[in-house]
């Protein structure tokens, strides 16, 4: 995603981009949100600046409502870009997509804020870089794959369950860089009694009418779809849990990484997870032959730039960009565009799950399957 510096356009009489200022507003709104609430005393340069360009694109465009400031803004970022936000001037843009959802910065804008503008999540998705990179010069394949796998299946972990997973299968890491991706429960939480989210186990926030929902929209709506119920009650003071940029960028997209992990694993391909080291996310192979290599991404937009950037594989015979189909509504645009991005992306392919699912079917019938070990049978 493309950097864009904190400081407003020099030529102040410019009409500033609406992408730009989209990027503004959701940048700032990530650092408000991350203010103290009680201390919120000045607006974070992004924020302001992104509501003068706001100001100056309504002027021009016209027809829209004006923020003349803070609270106002805060008021439309609730309510659907359509009704406030020139949406035309930005390809393909959602307009029913919120800034802010049940009084949280929305999953919308926080996949809209520039990455590289250091908010605390993104400081947090560092640390588990720094294992990467550790994993990479030490060629750890195994411990690697343990530890991914421990932060998207288990988010909140009793102490007992983590030193015993310290002392085994991630006994090769750096413990002091794991500790700053595990913390102590009672350090990310206020609360003793913490209500984890029945789908992806991560703590919940608690909602002013003392209900929970998960930080993450999606899960929260799928949550409900999928009638889940409640999830699990534990106690903080014996609870490790991953930080929230963890979370983020790491439980959330791993979930479905797993889950197209396990179902191709289940119809008889050759499957294995990040590679080289996280490479990418998986390699299939056929008995055919035929091997696929995938990068799963959990958008909750089409992002063309961030497309761009996905290489192709060269040692696979295609390369694919897999999006869940629960997000088919936020990526309604990829079926519709899809040709043309084919055109653009030259090898790189775009599929949904349900779609690489059929399409592994169709090899695997034809060509018998591999047993879980690799092995053809
Ligand atoms: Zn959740």
């Amino acid at each position: 995603m493309q950097l864009v510096q904190e400081k407003p356009p020099q030529q102040s009489n410019s009409i500033p981009s609406a992408t730009e200022t989209l990027r503004y507003l959701a940048t700032g709104l990530m650092k408000w949100q991350e203010q103290d609430r009680k201390k919120r005393i000045s607006i974070p340069p992004a924020l302001r600046i992104g509501m003068s360009q706001m100001y100056l694109l309504s002027l021009v465009k016209g027809k829209k409502p004006v923020p003349h400031d803070l609270p106002e803004f805060l008021e439309l970022a609730k309510k659907p870009l359509g009704e406030w936000f020139p949406c035309k001037e930005i390809k393909y843009l959602n307009e029913n997509a919120t800034l802010i959802k049940d009084g949280f910065v929305s999953d919308f804008a926080q996949d809209w804020g520039v990455e590289g503008s250091n908010t605390q999540m993104e400081i947090e998705q560092k640390a588990v870089e720094d294992i990467l990179k550790e994993c990479r010069g030490k060629q750890l394949h195994e411990p690697y794959i343990a530890f991914r796998r421990m932060i998207i299946e288990h988010p909140v972990i009793s102490y007992s369950e983590y030193n015993t997973k310290l002392f085994k299968e991630l006994r090769d890491l750096n413990k002091e860089s794991l500790d700053k991706i595990y913390k102590d429960l009672n350090v990310l939480t206020a609360e003793e009694e913490c209500h984890l989210c029945p789908r992806c186990g991560y703590i919940q926030r608690k909602r002013s009418d003392n209900s929970y929902r998960c930080y993450n929209d999606t899960c929260q709506e799928l949550r409900v779809k999928q009638k889940l119920g409640e999830g699990k009650t534990i106690k903080a003071g014996k609870y490790k849990a991953v930080t929230r940029g963890a979370h983020r960028f790491v439980t959330l997209p791993g979930i479905w990484e797993i889950k197209l992990y396990e179902e191709l694993k289940k119809l008889g391909a050759g499957v294995t997870l990040w590679p080289d080291i996280d490479e990418y996310d998986l390699r299939v192979e056929f008995k055919s032959g035929v091997t696929w290599a995938i990068d799963v991404k959990d958008w909750s937009y089409l992002n063309e730039e961030r497309l761009h950037k996905v290489q192709y594989i060269h040692d696979a015979n295609q390369t694919f960009v897999v999006f869940p189909d629960e997000r088919e509504d936020d990526l309604r645009r990829i079926k519709v565009r899809r040709k043309e991005l084919h055109k653009e992306l030259k090898k790189v392919r775009l599929k949904f799950m349900s779609e690489i699912i059929k399409e592994a079917k169709k090899i695997i019938k034809s060509c018998g399957t591999i047993n879980n070990n690799g092995v053809n049978i």
